[in-house]
């Protein structure tokens, strides 16, 4: 028998651990110290600046070969990375519709890194975790036990799962082996015309197309019109098209409106419609004490998509998908694989987690939230929710006294749409105007806003997702805002 090749005489064998552990864990340390200085500090910094040409010209280096020491490394993230970010951790950041971040579920993330574990299912520690986050969502919107849910990487992804098996369920023929192609009559989805534009992706992946998302006309609050929605289902079944899916938005991106969930919750059950709610921005006024009104009935829908990383501020990503009836939810997706057999015991001996979603490969997201509920408790951020909302008054109340701002939508929750309106300015020029506005409250780092059109009209949009925000940060909106619009006005005296 030929000897075995002995181990001391291979080639050294690599790694990716340190060959000093003690060096690294004083750079490690010194990246703790400098991040707890970068979130202390970040209301003293600019909530976003353009970045020098040599930052962007560093991402473009081909990609490195050889090693270069860590310490260096890290040199070059403190120096072209961390003084440019997206801002939406600052203060002053109330742009488009994001969380604010939160330190202890940024070491979360670290942690579940280091620890590694696949959350595409197991049985292990991170798995229960898993569930038990999942649970505690149900708990949150009054789900019952039985319903199913998954961890996805937002909002997006949520719905997106929710709309296979709304589809799957309402299809009447065996999609999953037979395709759409084989379904009778064409599926009919509806949502009103505020609906995310996530939706028509999802809608479009589907295979059901764009145009199988009808967009009912909303009311003077920006809320689903009822009555419009009845007379579209009644006139496609006349068509011969199957109705399938209510989609309700509870906060809408463009202004916050929530639809009226009791009353969707009927049609649908009048209807036989699948009722989807679309709970990326309001799902989570569910725990807050002075809005969770706002949302009842939520806890009467088939699926309701919800983002952690919005309202409960977790780092990104984490968005989180319920489903009532858990069958039909595994049905969607689980398929058996040989090489993923489970085991009476051991580490396969559990569930797996992948059977609900599209992902096989799953992070371990659940620890970021777990860590922050645990420690602030629910009931703490249902407080900032509310403090949310009753920022977006005072700002609203600030805006409705100041002859120079209008009012653009009505404010529903913790977004605020309006615009710099001096007389005398046509459509265009007072669009121009407000843009310019928006622009310079950026590139002054003073504050991030972005814009949107509202039933037509063009207006700056205050989305206070955020739990840094003080009153004194919309006090100095409203002056900078004022300020930039007289300067303007004066500059480009003539558009
Ligand atoms: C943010 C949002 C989404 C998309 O969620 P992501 O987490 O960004 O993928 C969908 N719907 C609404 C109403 C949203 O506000």
């Amino acid at each position: 028998m030929d000897a075995l090749p002995s181990s001391a005489t291979s080639d050294a064998e690599e790694t990716l651990d340190p060959s000093d552990w003690s060096d690294v864990r004083t750079l490690a340390h010194r990246m703790v110290d400098d991040s707890i200085g970068y979130l202390r500090d970040v209301r003293k910094r600019p909530v976003w600046q353009e970045m020098p040409d040599e930052v962007r010209t560093a991402f473009e280096e081909p990609l490195p070969r050889f090693p270069t020491p860590l310490n260096a490394v890290y040199c070059q993230v403190t120096e072209n990375l961390m003084p440019y970010p997206m801002g939406n951790i600052h203060p002053r950041f109330w742009s488009w519709y994001m969380g604010s971040s939160n330190f202890t579920g940024a070491l979360a993330d670290f942690l579940a890194a280091v620890q590694g574990s696949n959350l595409g299912g197991g049985n292990h520690a991170a798995a229960s975790m898993d569930n038990q986050v999942v649970n505690w969502c149900k708990e949150m919107m009054g789900f019952p036990p039985s319903a199913s849910g998954t961890l996805v990487s937002g909002g997006s992804m949520a719905n997106l799962i929710a709309l296979i098996v709304a589809r799957n369920v309402k299809a009447g023929v065996d999609v999953r082996e037979d395709g759409v192609g084989a379904i009778e009559k064409p599926l009919r989805f509806y949502a009103s015309d505020q609906v995310h534009s996530c939706h028509r992706k999802a809608m479009e992946a589907l295979g059901l197309g764009n145009k199988a998302l009808r967009r009912i006309l909303t009311d003077a609050e920006l809320r689903i019109d009822v009555t419009a929605l009845r007379a579209a289902i009644a006139q496609d079944r006349a068509a011969g098209f199957q109705p399938a899916c209510l989609i309700a938005t509870a906060g809408t991106v463009n202004t916050g409106a929530i639809d009226g969930l009791e009353a969707l919750a009927n049609l649908a059950a009048e209807e036989a419609l699948w009722l989807h709610v679309d709970g990326c921005i309001g799902a989570l006024l569910a725990i807050a004490p002075a809005n969770a009104y706002r949302v009842s009935g939520i806890a009467r829908a088939d699926s309701v998509a919800l983002d952690p990383h919005k309202w409960l501020h977790a780092p990104f990503e984490v968005g989180c998908v319920l489903v009532r009836d858990s069958s039909a939810h595994r049905g969607a997706f689980a398929v058996s694989q040989e090489y993923l057999e489970s085991t009476p015991r051991g580490l396969a001996s559990a569930a797996w987690l992948h059977e609900y979603g599209l992902q096989t490969t799953r992070g371990f997201r659940a620890l970021k939230v777990w860590m922050a509920l645990k420690e602030n408790g629910a009931e703490k951020f249902g407080r900032l929710i509310d403090q949310n909302i009753a920022q977006a008054r005072y700002l609203t109340r600030l805006i409705e006294q100041e002859p120079l701002f209008e009012l653009v939508a009505p404010t529903s929750i913790n977004i605020v749409c309006f615009r710099y309106r001096p007389e005398r300015l046509g459509k265009g020029a007072l669009k121009a105007l407000n843009i310019e506005i928006m622009l310079r409250l950026q590139e002054e780092g003073i504050a991030v806003l972005s814009d949107t059109t509202v039933h037509g009209e063009h207006c700056l949009r205050v989305a206070v997702n955020n739990h840094r925000t003080r009153r004194e940060d919309l006090d100095m909106l409203v002056t900078e805002t004022l300020r930039l619009g007289a300067l303007l006005e004066r500059q480009l005296g003539a558009i």
